[in-house]
């Protein structure tokens, strides 16, 4: 009778997991890319045009990653809270399934980061839920600013405003949601982050008007039929 060590059984079991695994590299490492949070993430940062109304903002997360001494993708994302990191992931994994096309502008940021933003919509340095260092610093970034990707800027805004309606949705399935509503639109969070007490108030007035919307809206297709 045949016994193997358990040396020899492992070696062996590993060689019939490898030929399984190996005979397409390509495949697999696609396999990957989809399945594996960072790299899925990651993956549809790069798709994203990085510009807004103040110009081109390309270069400011690789210039703050090489500040920490970081991989770019490993500055922006594991600088996540990690839990935070697989929901959005999870999300976006929802959203593209849904057939949006889900692009990132924005992940983990430092002081340093947060330093470069000059104009628009912004927390005091450090107090950045991005990750700014009185909210933990690296591995503690609890939000990401999602857009959609498309051609020309407009068609871009026109498409976000569908997406970001859809995270209004679904994110509340993977604990996610808007806490600025209209007014930093693309900026997700925890539900249990404190960013939606803060933001609360304003939450309530955008909830209101837009119910207030709807029932309109429904009165005047009630009326027609
Ligand atoms: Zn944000």
């Amino acid at each position: 009778m045949l016994k193997l060590t358990p040396l020899k059984l492992s070696m062996s079991l590993a060689g019939t997991y490898l030929s399984l695994v190996a005979p397409d590299p390509y495949a697999n490492a696609c396999a990957q890319v989809e399945t594996n949070p960072r790299a899925y993430l990651f993956a549809r940062y790069l798709k994203t045009d990085k510009e807004d109304d103040t110009g081109d903002f390309v270069w400011k997360d690789p210039q703050a990653a090489a500040h920490a001494g970081m991989q770019l993708r490993h500055y922006l994302f594991a600088g996540l809270e990690e839990g935070f990191e697989v929901r959005a992931y999870w999300l976006a994994r929802t959203l593209a399934y849904f057939d949006y096309r889900v692009g990132i502008t924005s992940a983990f940021r430092d002081d340093y980061r947060q330093g470069l933003i000059r104009h628009g919509i912004k927390a005091a340095v450090g107090k950045s839920f991005h990750g700014g260092s009185r909210r933990g610093g690296f591995g503690n970034g609890r939000a990401i600013d999602l857009v959609s990707l498309g051609g020309s800027r407009k068609e871009v805004l026109k498409k976000s405003a569908t997406l970001w309606a859809a995270i209004d949705r679904l994110g509340p399935r993977f604990g996610l949601g808007r806490p600025y509503g209209d007014r930093d639109p693309p900026h997700v969070a925890p539900l249990s982050s404190p960013e939606f007490a803060v933001a609360g108030h304003y939450r309530r007035h955008t909830l209101s008007a837009r119910r207030h919307h709807h029932y309109k809206h429904r009165r005047v297709h009630i009326a027609r039929r």
